[in-house]
């Protein structure tokens, strides 16, 4: 049989008072995965459970089967490999915002606050013209990577907090250390500081804030791991096409997805479709629920959820004619109250379209991968 692993991400959530106590997933309407559920199992639980702190990098990779051993150290790497690109073994990637900064140099933001998605396009586009021995490689609005000469330092011992972490706190002593070990990157800073002056207004201003390093590495393919099987990945958010590149498996191009609430339902929704004519296993991937809730806003994600269950279900149990296992879930919740990921239980179901069968309880997210990826059941 056929499987498909569909991925909310950061489905779980807390209970939110304004929506009648309910969490944005109880409170949206989904009459089709309840349907799917109807026939099946539901329940919840926690993919990361206390092994790893919940982000969707690993609890994907442990989706997808990959054991925590084989865990890449950072998603800056995978990032890369999503745009298509690739380093050396001599060289290191790390992941770098546009943050705000006031005049004494405290971090406002940690996503270019106050600039347009144009703005913040325009500024990735100057920056990219200062690439020299450190390559900058814009993803999308705040999101950048840096390329440089591998640096055993900053692969070490030196560890820059996250910018989200460090909002309040002084930019110029959360990055001293990183300067000091890396002359090649303080140097660039100081350029991209420079060239971001003309984006200043009313007291703030913007810099680069480079952190999570990491360096290439290679993966077993999600093939390799599962006996063979064709996979497909559907998806737009740059770390899950990474995750997608770094397995080995398909990741068509979408035109319309934008990893946000407004993505394009329809287009994913055939585009699954037409993966599970040619592969055993696919999984899509709806990365707007989990920004909704980083922005605390938990009406945005109680609709999203709504208007995946309208738009995108309806069309695959209308057109999945082949006996499929489907198996739909958060990789971690988002709390939009706090706008937290949490590690505790998320919801998911677990059923059969187009046939029938009898689905062993699943409990934890082993159970998941003998539901999934364990052929020889009918
Ligand atoms: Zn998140």
């Amino acid at each position: 049989m056929k499987s498909l692993l569909i991925i909310i991400d950061g489905l779980g959530d807390d209970k939110i008072s304004a929506l009648g106590n309910k969490s944005p997933f109880d409170y949206a309407h989904h009459v089709n995965i309840d349907n799917i559920a109807a026939n099946g199992v539901r329940g919840s639980l926690s993919v990361c459970e206390r092994d790893f702190t919940p982000e969707s990098l690993k609890c994907i990779l442990r989706l997808l089967g990959v054991k925590s051993d084989d865990f890449p150290t950072n998603r800056a790497y995978l990032e890369l490999l999503a745009e298509r690109r690739d380093i050396s073994d001599q060289q290191m990637v790390l992941r770098c915002n546009l943050v705000s900064v006031d005049k004494t140099g405290e971090l406002l933001s940690f996503n270019g606050e106050g600039l347009t998605l144009k703005a913040m396009q325009e500024a990735a586009g100057q920056l990219g013209e200062l690439s020299g021995d450190i390559d900058f490689v814009h993803l999308s609005g705040y999101r950048n990577l840096l390329i440089a000469a591998k640096n055993t330092k900053l692969l070490g011992q030196v560890i820059v907090k996250p910018p989200h972490e460090s909002v309040g706190e002084n930019i110029n002593d959360l990055l001293s250390d990183l300067k000091e070990v890396s002359p090649n990157l303080q140097n660039f800073l100081a350029k991209a500081q420079a060239n971001l002056k003309n984006f200043a207004k009313n007291g703030e201003h913007y810099e680069l804030y480079p952190w999570g390093v990491s360096e290439r590495t290679t993966m077993q393919s999600f093939s390799q791991r599962h006996g063979g099987l064709k996979s497909a990945v559907i998806c737009s958010a740059e770390v899950v096409r990474g995750i997608a590149t770094s397995l080995n498996m398909e990741c068509p191009k979408l035109l319309h997805a934008t990893g946000e609430i407004d993505t394009d339902l329809q287009e994913k929704a055939v585009a699954t479709i037409k993966m599970l004519k040619t592969n055993d296993f696919v999984m899509t991937h709806f990365n707007g629920t989990d920004e909704a809730a980083h922005r605390k806003n938990y009406c945005e994600k109680a609709s999203f959820i709504t208007k995946i269950d309208k738009e995108f279900f309806p069309v695959l149990l209308k057109n999945i004619e082949e006996p499929t296992k489907v198996f739909i879930c958060g990789d971690h919740g988002t709390s939009s109250l706090t706008g937290k990921h949490l590690a505790r239980p998320v919801p998911f179901v677990a059923g059969i379209i187009a046939g029938s069968g009898v689905i062993k309880p699943i409990e934890k997210y082993q159970d998941i991968w003998s539901f999934l990826y364990e052929r020889g059941s009918k």
